[in-house]
């Protein structure tokens, strides 16, 4: 079968890995530079168990207050546009308690089994950096921490070792926090990659598989004969018998062209890096609860991330909230120097849905066309399950049960 990916992020590569191994004829096709994008900049923390969407109750509130901030951890664009707008009464409707439970519940079962998943690849040649270290939630507040406490137990159900710690128990995970850390949660087993070594790794296992890359933009799209997809790139059409969009953000734009509706908007996020030695080393990767910011140690220096862009159309900077991802450390941490030099920030835009939940699944407009997008900010996470089950999908024409959450069809 001849299948064509659109993307190059992790959700296409992961996916185009996947069809090969299985005997798929298949080509990647990519609109720009393969090593820049949100599946290159992210923080690279490997969380199935922390499985929560954006949409969640209380999040109006918190956004209403955030938006009067220019360094806020989370900013809505402001715009008229009818689809962005729709977008964010979607998001505002998903705002429930038994909406974010079944989310959780949905992104759990997808979640699960990917850390077997990552250590298959690394045994199939996939060459990545990885650490297993654990993750540490820490937080300053009572707030914020009683805010996280109720969703635990839903996560250990799912099968995590969770440990809720006092300020000192955190201090003993990591000894570097102030004494002004309150509260923290360990998860021992979740992980952290460098996400570019992830890509490089998937990039090159495909190719050794086989399947091709073309650089261009789609531009067009149309079946023929009821079951030959072509596309246009770069001015040239390009036939196959099924294509998956796996195309970010973009993936909204492509969709239409095959007559379905993708409710998908940016959230963009920033990281920049610190080179090791200008920082205190720390082992887990940690997150700043009230800050919303990652730390992500990597053997080449230290990753921060954060920010939540809801409606950003570009990966342009922003001045204001990179400076209030580098503010937020030395709260946390004796002896951490805002000031030490560190990487030109980049931005990714992550793929986010109203519902908070990845689109995974054949586009009812067409049998042969099929999405795999809108993971949000677990992308990298979820990369590895949503391959598995879309190959399935796509090469034996079943409906894995795991995917029923992610269909497509749930925007008509
Ligand atoms: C700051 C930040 C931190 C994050 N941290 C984490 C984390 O710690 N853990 C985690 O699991 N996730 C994290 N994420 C989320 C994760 O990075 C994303 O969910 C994931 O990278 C999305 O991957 P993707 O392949 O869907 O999209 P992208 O990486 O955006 O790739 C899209 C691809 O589609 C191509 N494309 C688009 N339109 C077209 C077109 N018309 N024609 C041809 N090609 C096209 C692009 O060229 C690109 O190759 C983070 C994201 C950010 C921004």
């Amino acid at each position: 079968m001849k299948v064509t990916v659109i993307g190059a992020g992790v959700i296409g590569l992961a996916t185009a890995y996947r069809l090969a191994g299985r005997g798929a004829e298949v080509t990647v096709v990519y609109r720009a530079n393969l090593h820049t994008g949100a599946s290159n900049n992210n923080a690279g923390w490997i969380v199935p168990g922390d499985s929560g969407p954006v949409p969640g109750p209380g999040v109006v509130l918190q956004v209403l207050r955030w938006m009067l901030s220019s360094g806020s951890p989370l900013y809505v664009r402001p715009s008229l546009e009818p689809a962005y707008l729709g977008f964010l009464f979607g998001m505002f409707r998903a705002c429930n308690a038994t909406a974010y439970r079944n989310a959780v519940d949905a992104t759990l079962r997808l979640a699960a089994g990917t850390l077997e998943e990552f250590d298959a690849w690394a045994a199939d040649g996939i060459r990545y950096e990885m650490h297993s270290a654990g993750e540490l939630r820490v937080f300053l507040t009572d707030h914020e921490f009683d805010a996280v406490l109720g969703g635990l137990d839903q996560l250990r159900e799912g099968g995590y070792e969770i440990d809720v710690l006092d300020g000192n128990g955190a201090r003993d995970v990591v000894p570097e926090l102030r004494d002004e850390v309150r509260h923290g949660i360990f998860f021992a087993q979740h992980r952290h990659v460098q996400p570019e070594t992830v890509v490089n790794g998937l990039l090159e296992r495909t190719r050794a598989l086989g399947v091709r890359f073309v650089e261009g933009t789609v531009s067009d799209a149309r079946v023929r004969g009821g079951s030959t997809v072509e596309l246009r790139v770069a001015g040239e059409a390009r036939t196959s018998d099924a294509v998956v969009i796996a195309a970010g953000v973009g993936s909204r734009r492509l969709a239409r062209l095959f007559g379905g509706r993708l409710p998908i908007h940016a959230g963009k996020g920033y990281s920049t890096d610190y080179t090791p030695g200008q920082l205190p080393a720390v082992r887990p990767n940690i997150m700043l609860c009230e800050a919303h910011c990652a730390i992500t140690p990597l053997d080449g220096g230290t990753r921060l991330a954060g920010t939540m862009e809801f409606g950003s159309l570009t990966e342009t900077v922003s001045p204001a909230r990179v400076r209030a991802i580098k503010a937020a450390p030395p709260r946390y941490f004796r002896d951490w120097d805002p000031d030490a030099p560190a990487s030109t920030p980049t931005a990714g835009l992550r793929p986010m849905t109203p519902d908070g939940l990845p689109v995974i699944g054949r586009l009812s407009s067409h049998p042969n066309v099929f999405v795999a997008t809108g993971h949000g900010m677990l992308g990298l996470t979820l990369a590895p399950r949503t391959a598995v089950e879309l190959a399935n999908m796509v090469l034996d024409g079943t409906t894995p049960a795991v995917l029923a959450p992610f269909s497509p069809s749930r925007f008509r």
